[in-house]
């Protein structure tokens, strides 16, 4: 049985208070001997926890103690998992304790990850393994600090307990905040039950938690909607620019808060390449890199199926209307696509060509095979130094470099605003995969977590030159690529 902590945490359990058939009460399972391996002091902060010695948080955080105020639910959601529809999901390893109402009066949920079965549980055992844990915590804290919406980790603990994959392997809790868990799936849960009421509830809760002003509209769920599909867009299009390929985007993956969630079989990508897969379980290219903003357009038509009968009681109007709230994706990503890449081109206004420099820049590194962070990060030094010492001085980029030059003088802007601009655009770290497996192989092999612990905190500046650590922002030598990612969940 989990015992009760006498820390409160400042719980304010909204989800709770809806309909018991949105989620199963469940506290999480006892593990045997837990290890505190990660805490997000910071992120504490922000949400206003009390003070936790490491005892408290060891038993917090690895599911042995719950904290006051907790009402540990596992959440009900559907989805369509490469395409096939599951209407049976929801959190089948995961278990959120509670809301919190942060510092910034945001509302954030915090879940546990890894922490026993569930009534979603199904065949799976409901527990983690350590080398996704510590892939989530370190990509999603690096998301933070790039500047891309993403949940966050909070936490994370060994359990002292092995769980088997095909081979056994440490597990491992990790606790992530999420400003809300609902995803496009928890709408199709409730449209699969034919359950209108629900999905009334459901669109009034997202509007209060997500998306306020749509309450004023004259249709509120089409506004709600029109959110998503804008929120959905610019996210996708933050990926293409610093080249991540989440993996997995089925629906239940897919949360309607506009941030990116569930970092399985995720990876950013060295040399560019706009058929890039790495998750094992992809086998089509389904979710390949270049398919991304055409998937997201996928999942948000599932997720207008389930309201639109909310935005007219005419049926055929409300389907117009869908169609033409779902289009909108198109522009919406296309403009944030646009202004994301003249950024990093050093690019402070707009011409209309500009559009074809970024798309030439792309061919030149897809046919150069070249290192996509790398080549936009040398851009600044490009601007300064002879071509020779850059690896953009190739012949293949002498034309489009002339090019670029010629735009550059155009604006009004000087050299070292330029060069600031490019290196607040081009990151020079990202959590590259071959150096997340090596960290999580220490971890596994060694019990050795320096690694890990030296890669967050490079990842914590990703814009910063950290010379010391150019081990990090080098592309993997041939022998040391990952050319694939698993779930292993
Ligand atoms: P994911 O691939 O992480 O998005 O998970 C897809 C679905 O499978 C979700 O409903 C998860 O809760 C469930 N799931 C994944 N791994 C496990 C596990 N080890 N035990 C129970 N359910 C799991
Ligand atoms: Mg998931």
């Amino acid at each position: 049985m989990t015992a009760i902590n006498q820390t409160r945490f400042p719980f304010d359990n909204s989800y709770a208070r809806l309909p018991e058939d949105f989620f199963a009460p469940v506290p999480p399972g006892t593990v045997a001997s837990p290890r505190l391996i990660r805490f997000n002091e910071s992120l504490a902060v922000e949400l206003g926890l009390p003070h936790l010695g490491d005892a408290e948080k060891t038993a917090i955080f690895s599911g042995n103690e719950l904290p006051g105020g907790a009402q540990p639910i596992a959440m009900a959601y559907s989805g369509h998992q490469f395409g096939h529809f599951s209407p049976e999901l929801g959190d089948g390893r995961a278990i959120l304790l509670g809301e919190i109402v942060d510092r910034n009066g945001r509302r954030r949920d915090v879940q546990l990850k890894g922490s026993g079965p569930t009534p979603f549980s199904r065949r799976g055992d409901g527990r983690a393994a350590l080398g996704p844990v510590m892939r989530e915590y370190l990509v999603s804290e690096a998301f933070h600090a790039l500047g891309v919406p993403a949940t966050r980790a909070l936490a994370a603990v060994t359990t002292g307990e092995r769980v088997y994959r095909e081979v056994a392997l440490p597990g491992a809790v990790l606790t992530r905040v999420a400003s809300s868990h609902i995803r496009v799936g928890t709408f199709q849960y409730f449209a699969a039950r034919r359950d209108r009421e629900a999905i009334m509830r459901l669109v009034e809760y997202v509007i209060d938690r997500h998306y306020p002003d749509a309450r004023q509209a004259e249709r509120p769920a089409r506004a709600l909607y029109e959110n998503v599909v804008a929120r959905q867009a610019q996210l996708v299009a933050r990926w293409m620019q610093i080249g991540f390929i989440h993996g997995v985007m089925n629906t239940d993956n897919m949360s309607v808060s506009g941030e990116t969630i569930d970092f399985g079989p995720c990876a950013f990508m060295d040399h560019y390449d706009p058929a890039m897969v790495f998750s094992s379980i992809d086998t089509g290219g389904r979710y390949a890199y270049s398919n991304q903003p055409i998937v997201a357009q996928w999942n948000l038509a599932r997720l207008v199926e389930t309201l639109m009968f909310l935005f007219d009681p005419d049926a055929d109007k409300a389907l117009e209307m869908a169609k033409e709230s779902l289009a909108a994706f198109k522009d919406i990503y296309q403009t944030a696509w646009l202004d994301g890449f003249r950024r990093k081109l050093g690019l402070f206004g707009a011409e209309d060509d500009d559009a074809g420099l970024v798309q030439t820049f792309l061919d030149t590194l897809a046919a150069t095979k070249s290192d996509f962070t790398i080549a936009f990060r040398a851009l600044a030094s490009a601007l300064e130094s002879p071509p020779a010492e850059n690896p953009l001085g190739a012949a293949a980029f002498s034309d489009w470099r002339a090019r670029w030059a010629q735009r550059l003088s155009r604006q009004p802007q000087s050299k070292t605003d330029v060069a600031a601009l490019l290196r607040a655009s081009n990151p020079a770290f990202i959590p590259r995969n071959h150096r997340i497996e090596q960290a999580i192989e220490a971890a596994i092999d060694r019990d050795d977590f320096t690694r890990f612990h030296e890669m967050l905190a490079v990842l914590s500046r990703p814009y910063d030159d950290q010379p010391q650590y150019e081990l990090y922002a080098r592309p993997p030598q041939h022998e040391e690529r990952v050319l694939q990612t698993f779930c292993g969940t």
